[in-house]
């Protein structure tokens, strides 16, 4: 076992050595519902921004794979996309995705980077290769700077719920660069009508013994924004007293918004709110253009995950509150008072 890993590894290295001027970034890109998620082609830009060529991997099940490839393969800044279709892709496991790309990687392959967004799908399986191939990870990225000369890469990313900035180099001796992406760090790639990429069908790798089984998905259905890449996001916290007026209050001002809905974990875990809505430290990180955070006191794991919105606005009745330290625009008063006048002169 020790020996087929060594000499997996060696195989790699000897590649990369061979390559390290010249960057080949792998981005997994993930798709929901036929669509390419924002924060993957978001992954597709910091991979770009390696300065060399960028293959994209594409896997899932036979139904889906043929659009999202047409999708995908015209997509800037990509040179190739390699997919792989199988019934046992249709829910990215780690155990059964994960033998692709190392297969993928250990073959005589010219990638010197593996890129993916900073999914939950992605944290399972990106480590669990880099791990296979005997390589560190760096995950969330929030910049990156490439070095041709060397052959390293330097990142930084966030640390401490944001309250500091780790700057972190990987060598050239890294044959394999894995890094997972903030998505709201780097702009979503686009279409182009230009230049479609070379597609390429693989095989997949079948795991007859995954250990583990997928059973159901059960998605939320909402007409509102989703709240990672909505540009306006109205968020409340305890203050709101419980789930009725949750949303009694701000589901109308979201609604004369075209604003998602977040909120903060004392709300979530007071049941006013799903589990999902839950923005911070342990919850999502958005950076929309207009963050409302309302009845909320700002501590450092809420402001982890929203305070690098472009504009914040915190209605608080307590002037001391933390938010007011990173609001644009703060309002001193009851929400209960003026949320509904707001909504008022927004319908006006
Ligand atoms: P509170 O702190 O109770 O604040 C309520 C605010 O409402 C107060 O400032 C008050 O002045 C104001 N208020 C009350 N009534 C009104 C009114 N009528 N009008 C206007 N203002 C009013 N928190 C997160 O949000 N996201 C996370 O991801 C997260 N992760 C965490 C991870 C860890 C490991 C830990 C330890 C904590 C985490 N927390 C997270 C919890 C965090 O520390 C705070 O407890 C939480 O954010 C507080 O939520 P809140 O601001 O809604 O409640």
């Amino acid at each position: 076992m020790l020996k087929a890993r060594a000499s997996l590894l060696n195989r790699v290295l000897a590649r990369s050595y061979a390559t390290a001027a010249s960057p080949h970034a792998l981005v997994f890109l993930e798709h929901r519902q036929g669509d390419l998620d924002s924060a993957s082609l978001s992954a597709l830009t910091a991979a770009s921004q390696l300065g060399g060529q960028v293959t994209g991997l594409v896997v899932g099940s036979p139904e889906e794979v043929p659009s999202v490839v047409e999708k995908a393969k015209k997509l800037n800044g990509l040179t190739t996309l390699l997919h792989s279709a199988s019934p046992q892709y249709s829910t990215l496991l780690p155990e059964t995705v994960s033998p692709l790309l190392e297969k993928l990687l250990s073959q005589n392959s010219p990638f010197t980077h593996v890129v993916s967004a900073h999914s939950s799908s992605a944290k399972s399986i990106l480590p669990r290769v880099a791990a296979k191939l005997d390589v560190p990870a760096v995950s969330d990225i929030t910049s990156l700077e490439h070095d041709a000369a060397s052959g390293s890469t330097t990142f930084t990313r966030p640390i401490y719920a944001g309250n500091a900035i780790s700057t972190v180099r990987a060598s050239s001796s890294i044959p394999i660069k894995f890094f997972t992406v903030r998505s709201t760090a780097f702009a979503a790639a686009g279409a182009g009508d230009a230049v479609e990429s070379e597609v390429k069908a693989l095989d997949s790798v079948e795991v007859s013994d995954a250990p583990t089984e997928h059973i159901s998905t059960s998605l939320t259905k909402s007409d509102r924004p989703d709240l990672g890449v909505a540009s306006r996001v109205v968020s409340g916290g305890r203050a709101l007293k419980n789930a009725e007026t949750f949303q009694s209050t701000l589901y109308p001002l979201a609604d004369a918004l075209g604003a998602a809905v977040g909120a903060s974990r004392a709300a979530v875990d007071a049941g006013y709110a799903d589990n999902s809505l839950q923005v911070g430290q342990t919850g999502k990180v958005v950076a929309p253009e207009l963050y409302m955070a309302l009845g909320i006191s700002g501590a450092i794991q809420h402001l982890a995950g929203m305070k690098d919105s472009k504009l914040i606005v915190a209605v608080n009745k307590d002037p001391d509150a933390p938010i007011f330290q990173v609001a644009d625009v703060g309002l001193v008063a009851d929400l209960f008072e003026v949320v509904p006048e707001m909504v008022e002169k927004l319908k006006q």
